[in-house]
């Protein structure tokens, strides 16, 4: 492209959102020397910063210490006895609040230092390489730019049937500002968001009801280690779990009424009432106000189709100089993706060409303990390993042999590594335990560089740590190479 013809848009790059994938995006564009735009229609920092990990990790941090503080039981193993606890809802709620506002504004700034333009309103497309900005005031402008980028993320979903108030009935979007604490709360769907306010409600001292739809709770985890956490974070707790049940309907109200039907049958299975119901079914992209079909963009439900180097398809085809990242193109929805999608976007709008390698992305659940994961579940390496011809490799390491972590008296933990038992390379694990949102990423690094377990079992781990629990794993899987 030469300077001539970049000189005649507005822009060298307009992204449209400024959550983390975009804000990613736009600053490693700024700093590349790309004049960058980005346009937010809501608050800077997108669900995350705003509504999402940050407020839940805060939320998480405080309860947590409830959560050990009071468990007298395990403290006495120490021989520490301590006074009951006690703490103030709305100075956790504070925390919470003032982290974002940190968080917000150190974003916004760091954008600005980059050199990156912000424009506030409402961005949606005008055909190829423009970008219509509709502002608060009614406004409305129309910018040019080499290339676009679409990062306008995912909104709560709140199935059919299901009424919020935002007060007693209501998503993560609510529950995050902590407004307060419901004696009992039903929390519908045990994903990674259900469980972690799981997580927070029973440490705070609230009773709650689990409703999943489908057959087993945590359905969407390794049913092994879903089954340890089950028993630790759920039924150990004051939790009534329920599984293959669904909501048919939710009235807002006191109390809050919820009609429980039978999933397969869908015969009436009880009515509950309870005071208040935090729905935590899903995501649902946003990209209907876009205007894609100006550029003849067909999505998927919502989401928007890319290939590996995050260009817009139609039909299998990249659109020129059309980009999508983060939770808008529903691969793997998580901040970090959303960034790595937002730098491979960009690097390749600056010619260096890559790609995305989802495999080698983790994923963490917050509660007490963690959960995470990298690369493929169990079935997916099974189908994997007949498809491609090798035997597929399993060892289990357990937190119970390792001295970290039962001088933590918090030795209930397993991780899974799964491998190609030819050629060594690890293809996925899945840990439960003590700081296994860390653990993973030893196993990320290693999956992203495809290394071999022959190799990895040689990597000296500091004593006494939990990361012994990956050395075992490692030294496990070696010996039983072939
Ligand atoms: C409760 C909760 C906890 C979570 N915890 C974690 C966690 O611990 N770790 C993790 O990795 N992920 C976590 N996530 C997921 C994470 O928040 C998302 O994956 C991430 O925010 C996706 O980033 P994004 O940039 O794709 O979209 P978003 O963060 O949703 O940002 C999109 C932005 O685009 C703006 N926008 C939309 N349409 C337009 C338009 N037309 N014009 C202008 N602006 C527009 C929106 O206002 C928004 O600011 C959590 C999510 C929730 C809800």
């Amino acid at each position: 492209m030469s300077d001539a013809s970049a000189a005649s848009f507005d822009f060298d790059l307009i992204v449209i959102g400024a959550g983390y994938g975009g804000f990613d995006a736009a600053k490693h564009a700024a700093d590349h020397g790309l004049r960058t735009a980005i346009v937010e229609s809501r608050d800077m920092g997108g669900t995350c910063v705003n509504r999402g990990c940050v407020p839940s990790k805060a939320l998480l941090a405080a309860s947590g210490r409830v959560r050990e503080l009071a468990d007298a039981e395990h403290l006495r193993g120490f021989g520490i006895h301590a006074a009951p606890v006690r703490f103030e809802r709305q100075k956790i709620a504070d925390h919470a609040n003032q982290l974002v506002a940190t968080i917000r504004t150190n974003l916004t700034k760091t954008l600005e230092r980059a050199g990156a333009t912000i424009l506030r309103g409402k961005g949606r497309l005008e055909g190829s390489q423009r970008v219509a900005v509709r502002e608060a005031s009614g406004i409305e402008r129309v910018y040019s730019a080499r290339d676009v980028i679409i990062a306008t993320g995912s909104d709560p979903f709140v199935p059919p049937g299901i009424e919020t108030d935002g007060r007693t009935v209501f998503t993560s979007d609510e529950a995050i500002s902590l407004q307060w604490l419901p004696r009992w709360i039903a929390i519908i769907g045990s994903g990674y968001i259900g469980l972690e306010f799981a997580d927070v409600y029973t440490a705070l001292g609230c009773e709650v009801t689990m409703i999943e739809a489908l057959d087993r709770v945590m359905p969407t985890f390794d049913p092994d280690i879903a089954k340890i956490a089950a028993r630790n974070l759920i039924d150990g707790r004051d939790i009534d779990a329920r599984s293959g049940v669904l909501a048919k309907s939710v009235t807002p109200g006191s109390p809050v009424r919820i009609e429980l039907v039978e999933m397969a049958s869908r015969e009436p299975v009880e009515i509950l009432e309870v005071d208040a119901v935090l729905v935590a079914t899903g995501r649902v992209p946003v990209s209907k106000d876009l205007n894609l079909a100006s550029v003849g963009v067909t999505t998927n439900r919502g989401f928007i189709p890319v290939d590996e180097a995050m260009r817009v398809l139609v039909d299998g085809n990249p659109v020129p100089h059309l980009w999508a990242v983060g939770d808008v193109t529903g691969k793997m929805m998580l901040a970090h993706t959303a960034a790595a999608q937002g730098g491979v976007a960009v690097d390749n709008i600056l010619g260096h060409q890559r790609l995305i390698d989802y495999r080698s992305i983790p994923a963490a659940t917050f509660t007490h303990p963690e959960i995470s994961s990298v690369g493929l579940s169990e079935a997916d390496a099974k189908e994997l390993a007949a498809a491609d011809g090798f035997e597929l490799g399993l060892v289990r390491s357990y937190f119970k042999a390792n001295s970290k972590a039962l001088a933590e008296l918090e030795s209930d933990g397993l991780m899974k590594l799964l491998f190609n038992r030819s050629s060594g390379e690890v293809l996925g694990a899945h840990i439960y335990g003590l700081h296994a949102a860390d653990l993973i990423q030893e196993i990320a690094n290693a999956v992203a560089r495809r290394q071999s377990v022959r190799e990895l079992a040689h990597e000296v781990h500091t004593h006494p740590t939990l990361s012994e629990v990956v050395e075992v794993a490692y030294k496990q899987a070696a010996a039983t190479l072939v």
